[in-house]
């Protein structure tokens, strides 16, 4: 049985302090968690002091982004160095937000990814449509194309250390979620691509989590179905008791 990632992207959200306190509250909130991998994502700003705070825990540690250059001439950009220097394990990659707002493209995701596999750490590589390209009837050609592209020259190896975030961007922050049936169909979907590249074996072993507006209400459904492996959270990772209000439904699951 694939292992649930529960993961929280806190985004642009918390002060340093605010995110030790977060951090602290988590700690304490999964202390007897004991199936689910727990992962939190802070500001770069924070992750250092987090670090501290996560170290010896049942918590690990993830950035948002990472550069695919190992250093230079790249303003606000952070190296993988600096993110496997801190205890990082985690990349976040191609989120919807970066793709719409900071130019994210396949290829970039495909170099990040290399870039962090390269350095022993593992992606979470964000997929996802929009409303218009699933009313569109592009679900399938947008989800095929960007998973091809985020693994473009990956080995098996390589995949099996990657978990895939599949986020239908109208359900990210919106407060509407797909449906139990309509995120299983959406999943089992993504790997028979991943089934398409790299055979049964690699496909039925790499993590999927579904991510868009999750939240205590609905992960018990969520994470129900067969092809959903955890959950990348938004907003309900904000605080301790609404990320422990999707990490319990997991642990239950998992017995
Ligand atoms: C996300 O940003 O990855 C996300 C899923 O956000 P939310 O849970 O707020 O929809």
């Amino acid at each position: 049985m694939r292992q649930y990632i529960i993961a929280g992207n806190w985004k642009m959200n918390k002060t340093v302090s605010e995110s030790v306190a977060l951090a602290q509250s988590i700690v304490a909130a999964v202390k007897d968690i004991k199936k689910v991998e727990v992962v939190i994502a802070p500001t770069y700003l924070a992750c250092a002091k987090v670090a501290d705070v996560v170290k010896g825990t049942n918590v690990k540690l993830a950035v948002q982004d990472v550069h695919w250059k190992d250093q230079g001439a790249f303003t606000g950009k952070v190296s993988i160095d600096m993110v496997k220097e801190i205890g990082a394990e985690y990349v976040i990659i191609g989120h919807s937000e970066q793709r719409q707002f900071f130019g994210e493209t396949d290829e970039t995701v495909n170099l990040k990814a290399k870039k962090t596999l390269s350095a022993g750490l593992k992606p979470i590589i964000c997929i996802g449509e929009t409303l218009e390209e699933r009313q569109g009837g592009k679900l399938e050609t947008v989800l095929s194309t960007q998973i091809k592209g985020a693994y473009a020259g990956l080995s098996e190896v390589d995949a099996l250390n990657t978990v895939i975030a599949y986020e239908p961007v109208w359900a990210i922050g919106t407060g509407v979620t797909a449906s139990d049936e309509q995120a299983q169909e959406t999943q089992a979907f993504c790997r028979s691509v991943v089934k398409e590249i790299y055979g049964e074996k690699v496909s039925e072993a790499l993590r999927i989590q579904y991510g868009g507006s999750m939240k205590a209400e609905n992960a018990q459904g969520l994470l129900g179905q067969k092809d959903i492996d955890g959950g990348l959270i938004g907003g309900a990772a904000l605080k301790a008791e609404t990320f422990f209000g999707i990490i319990a439904p997991a642990e239950q699951l998992s017995a």
